[in-house]
């Protein structure tokens, strides 16, 4: 039997949300290409795996029980590292769900959200899942925040504004006085989520947005994530520090209790204790990336400013053609669709044989 018998009600706004572009997984590409050795460009993992201090705290895992539903181990790392109180700390199974959760405790239907745009997609996707609008600001056609935009965003007033920065996809973080510029327009009743996943990645004169926003005032959210530079995106655990320990509450009551899986808690735990390993991991990608950014400058092609572990890069021609060609290579990268971005890219920064592969790629695209 197919059909049921009654229809039931659906979420209108669910259903109607726009999929997620998650990009092309490994397997597919191996059967579109023919070839074995795919090179994973497309999702902003760490090619350098993560640290071995994980892989062997991993071994004390028990699968049988349930995991701490308060993350209370990994909060208090947080709160040391961070010097921020534990109540503050919510943890995610990954910063999207954090972004779920702080949308679903906020929102109310007819709320409006503003966002960056291009930006990250859950930013929009779960904001129409909880039946709010969402105002996009464009990014400045330089590829950089365009702050008297976002200014002129906040003083609507939205429940929520959300900002990746640095920004995904576009790769520029903002510099202090734009920082303060925003943190300067936003209302009271907004509530500001500055989303830091790439936090590890931006060099020393990026300000640190938790430092910043602590010392505000303002309603507000910071998140993180352990999937980027600390390589645990496949156990899925961010985290969300918040300006008050009810906002904290409320947002722990809008998610499952047993969201972060024990594997993971052990995991970020170890991963906070080496960051060693994280910091040279991060120190080899940004060699990496401006090897590549030469190369493609060298092409005549155009990059944004990065202070992440990819490049946003205009190819000149329709990104799904680009798409098609580097993934005959074996090598996957995200192609842009959103309007007036037809022509990018994104290549998270792989490991250099990778990149190598992929400069290569790129030459005989754009010599036609
Ligand atoms: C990767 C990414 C996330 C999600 O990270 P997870 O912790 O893996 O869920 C959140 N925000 C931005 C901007 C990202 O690029």
């Amino acid at each position: 039997m197919d059909m049921p018998r009654i229809d039931i009600t659906l979420n209108p706004n669910v259903v109607a949300l726009p999929p997620y572009n998650a990009g092309m997984n490994i397997a597919a590409a191996r059967k579109l290409s023919g070839r074995d050795d795919i090179a994973a460009l497309a999702s902003n993992e760490n090619p350098d795996g993560c640290s071995p201090k994980v892989m062997a705290a991993l071994t004390s895992l028990n699968p049988s029980r349930y995991s701490d539903p308060a993350c209370t181990t990994l909060r208090a790392a947080l709160s040391a590292k961070l010097d921020v109180a534990s109540d503050r700390i919510v943890i995610g199974n990954g910063s999207e769900e954090m972004i779920a959760a702080v949308c679903r405790a906020v929102l109310c239907p007819g709320a409006k959200v503003a966002m960056v745009a291009p930006g990250f997609g859950l930013h929009e996707i779960e904001a129409l899942a909880n039946g709010a609008t969402v105002d996009k600001v464009p990014m400045g056609t330089d590829l950089d925040f365009d702050v008297p935009a976002i200014v002129a965003a906040l003083a609507r007033a939205p429940a929520i504004f959300f900002l990746s920065s640095p920004s995904n996809p576009v790769g520029p973080a903002l510099d202090i006085a734009s920082l303060e510029r925003i943190i300067a327009a936003v209302a009271q009743e907004t509530l500001l989520v500055l989303d830091e996943a790439y936090f590890e990645y931006a060099d020393d004169e990026t300000p640190d947005g938790l430092d910043i926003l602590s010392r505000s005032g303002l309603n507000h959210v910071v998140l993180r994530t352990f999937s980027k530079a600390y390589g645990l995106a496949g156990l899925r655990v961010g985290y969300a520090v918040f300006s008050d320990g009810r906002l904290a509450r409320a947002v722990t009551s809008s998610k499952t209790p047993f969201n972060v899986n024990a594997a993971a808690q052990i995991a970020a735990v170890a991963a906070l204790d080496d960051e060693a390993w994280m910091t040279a991991s991060v120190a080899s990608m940004a060699g990496e990336r401006a090897r590549v950014g030469e190369a493609l400058a060298s092409m005549g092609l155009r990059a944004a400013k990065s202070q992440t572990n990819f490049l946003f890069i205009d190819v000149g021609i329709d990104s799904q053609n680009a798409f098609d060609h580097v993934l005959s290579h074996g090598i996957i990268i995200k192609p842009w669709k959103e309007r007036g971005y037809e022509t990018f890219i994104r290549m998270t920064i792989g490991r250099p044989a990778e990149n190598d592969r992929f400069i290569a790629a790129l030459k005989l695209l754009v010599a036609g």
